[in-house]
């Protein structure tokens, strides 16, 4: 029995009848979905068969009588979840046919009603024999994917797809597509057997390369959104990760939505009208509407295309929250909306991605394309990770792991993907790790290879070297020592780093380094990234040399003068044992002939250029490298994975904390008052400005009124003055008044942000903290707390101009004073730029690893990485193959950024 005319009122109108008509006219919307383009819908449609249930319930409940065609749509929904594909179609013909018998359906769903007929032999129906060679194919599933004409009925508000074939197809079930015809022109397969060779891995990759601009038929908009953020290749537009997901799985109906809370549905427009807010302002309202209910949408302020997207008979997917309007009419209010075409696989029945920048109406047509390029070219990727590293460490393959990571499958938490939280991210930021920690474990070992020296670093020589100093090394020092003399010993050159928080005593260590490289005959060179520092480097280890008779030079940054050509005259003959300077130790006129052991301090402030050149001054020198920058487990293998590492982690005795505080500009003085008790009861105070790289000038004109202004507010304290542009002996002489107690205040730039060791100083005042970085706070925090009187650091804020991530940084520095902490602090803050000063370069290390994050992922990737440069160091196996021309042709040129240590 055929269904009536749309828009005749349901059959046997009893009281109810109409409520129970509407529930079930619920069901329309989706089967229509589901139905549409050769069921293109079919395999997005989740929990129908629960729909079905819940409408028939519904329909029996506002009255509807008993029927066949009631019981069988019932029947149909109890079995429907668990069939498979196929059958599901054959269901969703005689859902429709029951359905048309109960209430008006539109003109497709009744030629669906009827081709199940035929399909079934119950007769020939309305349709023709073109219907029932459609039900028949798409019945036994073989067919290709060609959509069933769109319906010529002028009632459907569905309109046909515009816009290229390709780009709109649906996408087909897995087994459908093996015909399927690529973007390239090519039949493109679902899943692709893996490359046999280098050539044919060589063409794959070269395909991944394909210029969006040549790709054919790709919608020009979403083309030009990529293309503007530089992403110009296929691979490239793969790589541009979603900043977020939504779950459209499933919409509700109208009826559905509930005032209060967030929903997604899918309506029809009915009317837009522009208004006006009480304000004047512009406000755009929609009636938008299903079989089953109505909702309004409010858009305040509409940008001028919004109202073109919301025409009559549009059909859009809204999602926002749900609240009650006027009158008790639910509304949304400026929701999420796009517009929907049929067999639109990219944007509905699955979750989707959402990319950072895109407006919303941008979004539907850059999805389509992503979709595209995951469907029909990610397949090809060559998978780089070596099979038994895949199969290990459970990663999903390359392909697979960019498409969902861009449409995740049914299931995914939405919140986990845009964490990064899947199996699709967890393979992409591996891969990522991986290649880093290729490329540090082969750098290691082609250090490893080189003949070094093998000094005399025994316990006695060890001991020997200790005993030069006036304390007794803490445990964590020697342990240190332990490990940088066994390396020592050794025919191999060294290549250790150093941790150690402010103020632990690296210096110490440093130093018994040294003198077991110059009891074994060689020379050692300390490289400092200051003069301030290498000077106070150079007394100190000349206090310690006393009675040695072991010579120290102190090589400064200009050969001029009389002091200058001697330390250079001592070091090329051979008479100075010890260098100590900045980077002027690697200029040519600095012969170090006998050079053992190079020990650079704060090491994140040289490049490896530098440190490349000083070793370069010996045979082949062992090399320390000492850094005050906790540096966290993470970040050191990721960037120093070449290293090994010894860390200092307990701090000398007789140390107290430092009490930090945070004071706003208004409570400056607040700060002043605590700094003159500590002046008048003997102490010491450092105050320190920022520097500014824009200009120097500028920072000086700060730091100079501050000292004139502290000079009045201290008066009866001597303020002395100290920056970047005096001359070194000036600074000498201030330095040396500071250190002698005559000098109570001392103002200055950043010169003094390192190493500056003065007990008696208990007060470190920082002024515009809050364009301090964590670890540089940490490190001017670490200039007092020397001695055994309580310390404070204060820092003043200029709130105003404060940011978030400021604010949140001087929260943690008054909260802890664990230098680890506070540098994962500052990684979770501000990311691993600033750490290891690579920042300035303005390229993001990673794409999308992200170190505080994925620190477990790291462990795993460098374990592998390592274990295969062990087993084969030159990626030669056939096994490694893809891996080694990966690691030359994708990673070579973002690692090199990488090599900073
Ligand atoms: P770092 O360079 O690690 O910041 P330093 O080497 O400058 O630290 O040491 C800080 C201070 O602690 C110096 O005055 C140093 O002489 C002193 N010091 C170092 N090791 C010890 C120790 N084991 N016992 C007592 N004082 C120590
Ligand atoms: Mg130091």
């Amino acid at each position: 029995m055929p269904g009536s005319a749309s828009g005749s009122p349901p059959r046997g109108a009893a009281p109810g009848a109409l409520a129970a008509a509407q529930h079930l006219a619920a069901l329309v919307p989706p089967l229509r979905f589901a139905a549409r383009d050769g069921f293109a819908g079919l395999p997005r449609l989740s929990g129908f068969g629960e729909l079905v249930q819940g409408a028939v319930a519904r329909a029996r409940e506002a009255g509807a009588p008993d029927s066949a065609a009631l019981r069988g749509l019932s029947a149909e929904a109890e079995r429907f979840e668990a069939r498979p594909l196929a059958e599901k179609r054959q269901a969703l013909l005689r859902v429709a046919g029951h359905l048309s018998a109960l209430v008006p359906v539109p003109e497709e769903l009744r030629e669906l009603a009827a081709r199940g007929r035929v399909a079934r032999g119950e007769g020939k129906g309305t349709s023709t024999a073109t219907s029932t060679a459609t039900a028949t194919s798409t019945a036994t599933s073989t067919a290709t994917s060609t959509p069933t004409s769109t319906p010529t009925s002028t009632s459907a508000t569905i309109r046909p797809a515009r816009g290229s074939p390709s780009l709109h197809s649906p996408s087909p079930p897995p087994g459908e597509r093996a015909r399927e015809r690529g973007p390239l022109g090519e039949s493109a397969v679902a899943s692709p057997p893996p490359p046999r060779d280098a050539k044919e891995r060589a063409a794959r990759r070269a395909r991944l390369r394909t210029k969006l601009a040549e790709l054919p038929r790709a919608h020009p908009a979403p083309r030009a959104l990529l293309e503007e953020r530089g992403y110009l290749t296929v691979e490239d537009a793969l790589a541009f990760w979603p900043k977020a997901y939504q779950d459209r799985a499933r919409a509700s109906t109208l009826a559905e939505l509930r005032a209060g809370e967030p929903g997604i549905a899918v309506g029809e427009v009915r009317s837009a009208k522009q208004a006006r807010m009480r304000s004047g302002k512009p406000l755009l309202r929609v009636d938008l509407a299903d079989a089953t209910g109505r909702l309004d949408l409010v858009f305040f302020n509409p940008p001028p295309w919004r109202a073109k997207q919301l025409t009559a008979g549009e059909t859009l997917l809204v999602s926002g929250k749900v609240t009650e309007g006027f009158g008790g009419r639910r509304q949304m209010s400026q929701p999420e909306v796009e517009k929907l075409s049929p067999g639109d696989s990219a944007n509905f029945g699955r979750i989707v991605p959402f990319y950072a920048g895109p407006a919303d109406y941008q979004h539907p047509a850059l999805r389509k394309l992503m979709k595209r390029l995951c469907d029909e070219l990610a397949p090809f990727t060559v998978d780089d990770l070596p099979a038994d590293v895949r199969a290990r460490r459970e990663l999903l393959p390359a392909g697979q792991a960019l498409r969902e990571a861009h449409f995740p499958p049914e299931g995914t938490d939405p919140a986990a993907a845009a964490e990064r939280a899947t199996p699709a991210f967890r393979r992409l930021v591996f891969e990522e790790l991986f290649f880093l920690q290729l490329a540090l474990a082969q750098r290691r070992r082609g250090l490893r290879r080189d003949p070094g020296i093998a000094f005399a670093a025994g316990p006695e020589e060890v001991a020997r070297a200790t005993a030069l100093l006036p304390f007794q090394l803490t445990g964590a020092q020697r342990r240190a020592l332990d490990e940088i003399a066994r390396d020592m010993a050794r025919p191999e050159p060294m290549h250790r780093l150093l941790q150690g928080d402010v103020g632990s005593g690296k210096t110490a260590v440093a130093f018994a380094a040294m003198m077991l490289a110059v009891r074994s005959g060689h020379q050692a060179a300390l490289m400092a990234p200051t003069e301030i520092l290498a000077e106070q480097h150079a007394r100190t280890m000349r206090r310690w040399l006393e009675g040695t008779g072991v010579e120290l030079a102190l090589v400064g940054a200009s050969a001029r003068g009389k002091a200058q050509r001697d330390a250079r005259a001592a070091l090329a003959s051979g008479k100075a044992r010890l260098a100590v300077g900045t980077h002027a130790l690697i200029e040519e006129d600095v012969g170090l002939d006998r050079l053992g052991l190079v020990v650079v301090d704060e090491q994140h402030r040289f490049g490896v250029l530098q440190r490349a050149k000083l070793i370069g001054k010996g045979g082949r020198p062992d090399v320390l490298v000492m850094t005050a920058t906790p540096i966290p487990r993470t970040l050191a293998l990721a960037f120093y994975g070449d290293l090994d590492q010894s860390k200092i982690d307990e701090l000398p005795p007789g140390r107290t904390p430092v009490e930090t505080k945070v004071f706003g500009d208004s409570q400056r003085k607040r700060a002043y008052e605590l700094a003159r008790r500590e002046l008048e009861g003997g102490r010491q105070v450092y105050v320190v400005y920022p520097l500014v790289a824009e200009s120097e000038k500028s920072d000086l004109a700060d730091a100079t009124t501050g000292a004139a202004e502290l000079a009045r507010v201290f008066a009866g304290h001597e303020v002395a003055l100290l920056h970047g542009q005096m001359k070194a002996d000036e600074k000498d002489a201030v330095m040396a008044r500071f250190r002698a107690g005559e000098v109570g205040v001392l103002v200055a730039t950043t010169v003094i942000e390192v190493g500056v060791d003065v007990p008696n100083a208990t007060v470190m005042i920082v002024e515009h903290a809050e364009r301090f970085g964590l670890s540089q706070l940490h490190q001017l925090r670490g200039r007092v707390g020397r001695g055994a009187a309580r310390s404070h650091c204060l820092l003043v804020a200029h709130f105003k101009r404060t940011s978030d991530e400021a604010r949140e940084r001087l929260r943690v520095m008054e909260a802890t004073q664990d230098g680890f902490e506070l540098a994962r602090a500052d990684l979770r803050i501000r990311g691993p730029g600033e750490l290891v000063g690579t920042r300035q370069s303005g390229q993001k290390l990673f794409a999308i690893a992200d170190l505080y994050r994925d620190e477990a992922i790291l462990e795993e990737a460098r374990e592998e990485a390592f274990a295969l440069v062990e087993a084969d160091p030159e990626l030669r196996r056939p096994e490694h193959a893809a891996a080694a021309e990966a690691l030359a042709e994708r990673w070579a040129g973002r690692l090199s950024l990488a090599q900073i240590g």
